[in-house]
């Protein structure tokens, strides 16, 4: 039979599948002897099944009875107990850490009768126990009963103003009975039915809301933004509550071994005495420094660093930690390997490999593409001594420039019409995550580097300050006072997220260091950020298999794509160098009437070409540049079909017929096509009007025969768009080397696999190809049958919520369709021809998923973009580490 619980003694880290992160680190901290309140862990298989069946599974109850009876047994109290009642907290617990996305119901026990217990174990406190109570309800109605949470806000600011003070604490135990009173009338008008006076019963539907709360639209959102996917579940903790809140010599913080901002080695963290844990998290009243803790109790600060210290030679990185002081007891609720920023991640791999915890491998298992991609974000270059307004907390590095919103609805208003937009609030909560999602940037009044706001931030990187506290923000108004500055709702603010400063107006941006020292104008010296970067990027040079080319067809693209690591070019659209000034000359060739016409067409591009292949042959002197032949329709080098309708029919009607505009107008009209990514393009263009290839094919050699007289070592290779047959591919490449021959250069010559036919046939097309490079934008395109220019727009948002796909597969490559015919033509191409070099030159090529694809695949290169160059050396480098075994995610 199914086990569906786990006492903590019986989990470990290990166990993360299911038991989620938290279970399985309480679990591992239980058993390294840590002092972890008792508890169980309900796995995520129960989950998953009460999520199909809408029914908790067979046997789980009798599993919870059993566990709450060694819990109790553990504890020392019993559920309902009316003298001594235990309580208990319900939390959930996904695989991935999914931060304030789900639910938690704290104070689970506490009835009508076990109350006036509580307030006996507590010494009397009957205001601590009434405040219990009153939360309970209060958390329990809105979780489990979906009770609108405002109406028990409200009924708590009505006893506050009776009482004439602002401050719950200004409400004594009677108040708060009373209170409790309003709570439950509140519950059953809203359920029809009286609070839950049964422990058992709160227990088991506590359990059941907390399964639930992994379909809530916030963890929905969440799951979509962060990739994580939608069938793992959340496990359920139940744990013996302590109390934070038991007065001066209780309370609550999280810490981190290093700081999370920097990776700076040190004790970190935030403490409120008196609170509860939700209290420092939800980020509602400014907390103090974890440091500041030794002057309240040296005792268990003492023993909270002797932890720190043993969770992270334990778990041999950065850990963050939840705890709680009972009474100068020191309780630990969580721990987890912490997030941290992307610098952060680089400082510490860089750090932990010093200090012998991990080697060089490991570090590379520690950092990811999407973070070094972050760390080349631009940061704000105050030379104009821009106008600072406020400081904040620096939670979430980078430099953030937009429009002020105050509300999460009106930022993803604004925001899809392209502008950028702050989001400025006095603290966020999960409500907000869409117009988090939306903003560049945010900002909040209140809060540390551990409320809701820093930690989503950080997640998603991006650019946050937190903890503002001179200014003043009034959401109704929609504006925020500052220092005698009033900042109304759509005025621009820039926000530095490295620094914590607030600016009034959009301050320029300057580069990264890490782009800096990428250009070679920052020596890894210089900063310790880039020190550890080019450290880490250097180890993935070392042991990577895949090499990394570019997708660039200027001289300066492909000047810094090499700066930037970049081993050669993988892609240079010739139709890129056929626009501009050269238009005019592209439609004499489409207009051309005769051989003679089209030939003198052709002979005035050859010199233009041949300048542009000079010029990347010398930007890559020594390193490979694939030229692939001209690929899409000419009639995308003429005007829009209406546009000149309309302007040679007003010009007919006005008497002034313009011939040239008349005989565009016809060319345009006779090359239109209803389909055109699926029409006269490519090798079909190349193989329909004469001379154009030869001429493109004439200038690559020339180039290189130009290029070699100046000492320029050149690597030509010419690649065959749109190939779907071998015959197609044969006699471009008969062509091709005879030109080549004549000329006396030596070329390789290869092919796009982009149609699905050619992936099929890749072991006939191998015959008369030096080379594959895999197109997977129009691999995708053709594969999964959707408009490249169209879909993402018009369904792709349905199909994403629909869970059809986690994410685009123009994004990232659809490894069961798109990726077997990748594989299909890799095997068959090298099975006709071993030594076939093959590589992507699609968008896929620089996306961190699709490179550990490509290279599981067996592909030698990937080419992308030249600022993906850095993140496809790092990725690639990963791959081959996580093919050896190590855990990359
Ligand atoms: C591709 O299809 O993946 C490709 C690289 O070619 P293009 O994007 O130019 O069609
Ligand atoms: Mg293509």
């Amino acid at each position: 039979m199914t086990k569906y619980v786990y006492d903590f003694a019986e989990g470990s880290k290990e166990l993360k599948d299911l038991l989620g992160g938290k279970g399985g680190n309480l679990a591992e901290m239980a058993n390294l002897g840590l002092p972890v309140p008792p508890g169980f862990t309900v796995t995520t298989d129960a989950c998953r099944a009460y999520l199909r069946t809408g029914d908790e599974p067979f046997g789980l109850a009798d599993e919870i009875d059993l566990h709450l009876e060694r819990l109790e047994r553990q504890a020392g109290r019993r559920l309902g107990d009316t003298a001594d009642p235990l309580l208990v907290s319900v939390r959930s617990g996904a695989k991935f850490s999914m931060p304030g996305m789900m639910e938690t119901i704290l104070n689970v026990g506490l009835t009508d009768t076990t109350v006036i217990g509580l307030a006996g174990q507590t010494g009397g406190d009957e205001r601590f126990a009434w405040d219990s109570y009153r939360r309970l309800i209060q958390m329990f109605g809105r979780t489990v009963c979906d009770v609108p949470g405002e109406q028990f806000d409200r009924a708590l600011d009505a006893a506050k103003a009776a009482k004439g003070t602002t401050d719950d604490l200004g409400l004594d135990a009677d108040d708060l009975r009373a209170l409790v009173t309003t709570y439950k009338e509140i519950f059953t008008a809203h359920t029809g039915r009286a609070f839950p006076q049964d422990p058992r019963d709160q227990l088991d539907q506590s359990i059941r809301a907390v399964f639930s709360s992994w379909n809530a639209e916030r963890a929905v959102l969440y799951r979509r933004q962060e990739h994580i996917p939608t069938d793992l579940g959340t496990a359920v903790n139940i744990v013996a509550m302590v109390f934070g809140n038991l007065g001066p010599d209780s309370g609550t913080g999280v810490a981190f071994t290093r700081d999370p901002a920097t990776g700076a080695p040190g004790v970190y963290g935030d403490y409120l005495a008196n609170a509860q844990g939700e209290d420092v998290v939800a980020g509602i009243r400014n907390t103090m420094p974890l440091q500041d803790l030794a002057g309240l109790d040296r005792r268990s600060y003492d023993e909270l660093l002797a932890i720190m210290a043993r969770l992270e030679a334990h778990y041999r990185d950065l850990c963050d930690i939840e705890f709680t002081i009972e009474r100068g007891k020191l309780w630990m609720l969580q721990t987890r390997v912490g997030k941290r920023t992307a610098a952060a991640a680089f400082v510490i791999a860089t750090q932990l490999i010093d200090d012998g915890v991990i080697d060089a491998d490991e570090a590379l298992t520690r950092v990811t593409g999407a973070q070094l991609a972050q760390l080349m974000f631009p940061a704000f270059n105050l030379a104009g001594r821009p106008e600072r307004i406020a400081a904040g907390i620096a939670a979430s590095p980078g430099a953030a420039v937009g429009a002020v919103v105050f509300d999460a609805r009106r930022a993803a208003e604004v925001a899809a019409d392209g502008t950028a937009v702050i989001l400025v609030r006095r603290e966020t909560n999960p409500d907000d995550l869409p117009g988090m999602i939306a903003a560049q940037g945010i900002l909040t009044s209140r809060g540390g580097k551990t409320s809701h706001a820093a930690v989503v931030a950080r997640g998603m990187g991006k650019t946050c300050v937190c903890g503002a506290d001179g200014i003043d923000v009034d959401v109704h108004q929609r504006r925020f006072t500052v220092d005698g500055h009033v900042v109304s709702e759509g005025d621009v603010i820039s926000i530095d997220g490295t620094t914590g400063s607030v600016y009034l107006g959009a301050v320029p941006v300057q580069p990264s260091p890490v782009v800096r020292y990428f250009e070679g104008t920052l020596t890894p010296g210089a900063d310790p950020l880039v020190a550890a970067v080019d450290r880490i990027l250097g180890h993935a040079d070392k042991v990577r298999r895949l090499a990394v080319r570019a997708n660039a067809d200027t001289y300066d693209d492909a000047a810094r794509a090499r700066r930037f690591g970049a081993q050669g070019i993988g892609l240079c659209r010739t139709e890129h160098m056929f626009l501009g000034e050269r238009r005019p000359l592209v439609e004499r060739l489409i207009l051309a009437r005769t051989d003679k016409e089209r030939d003198a067409a052709l002979a005035d591009l050859l010199p233009l070409q041949r300048a542009d292949f000079v010029q990347l042959f010398q930007a890559m002197n020594g390193l490979p540049v694939t030229i692939r032949l001209i690929d899409p329709p000419l009639h995308e080098f003429l005007p829009p079909l209406d546009e000149l309708s309309v302007k040679v029919a007003l010009a007919e009607s006005r008497g002034e017929p313009d011939g040239h505009d008349r005989a565009l107008l016809d060319a345009v009209q006779r090359m239109h096509e209803e389909n055109p990514m699926l029409g006269l393009r490519g090798v079909r263009l190349g193989l329909v009007v004469p001379g154009l290839f030869a001429m493109q094919i004439r200038a690559v050699a020339e180039a290189t025969l130009a290029c070699r007289e100046q000492g320029v070592t050149v690597l030509p290779e010419i690649m065959v768009p749109l190939v779907g047959a071998v015959q197609e591919l044969e006699a471009v490449r008969e062509e091709a080397l005879q030109l080549l021959r004549t000329l006396g250069v030596d070329a390789r010559i290869g092919t796009m696999i982009e149609v699905p036919r050619a992936a099929l046939t890749a072991g006939e097309i191998a015959r008369a190809a030096d080379f594959f490079s895999f197109g997977t934008n129009d691999l995708t395109q053709m594969g999964w049958g959707f408009s490249r220019d169209d879909v993402e727009g018009a369904f792709f948002t349905r199909y994403l919520e629909l869970g059809i796909f986690g994410v685009s597969p123009f994004e990232s490559i659809d490894r069961d369709g798109v990726g077997r015919l990748v594989r299909i033509a890799v095997d068959e191409g090298r099975r006709t021809r071993p030594d076939l070099h093959i590589g992507v030159c699609g968008e896929h090529g620089g996306d961190p998923e699709s490179i550990h694809f490509f290279h599981d695949a067996g592909l030698d290169y990937v080419s992308c973009s030249p600022f993906r160059v850095p993140v496809a050396r790092l990725e690639a480098g990963r791959s081959t580490v996580a093919a050896t075994g190590s855990d990359t995610r």
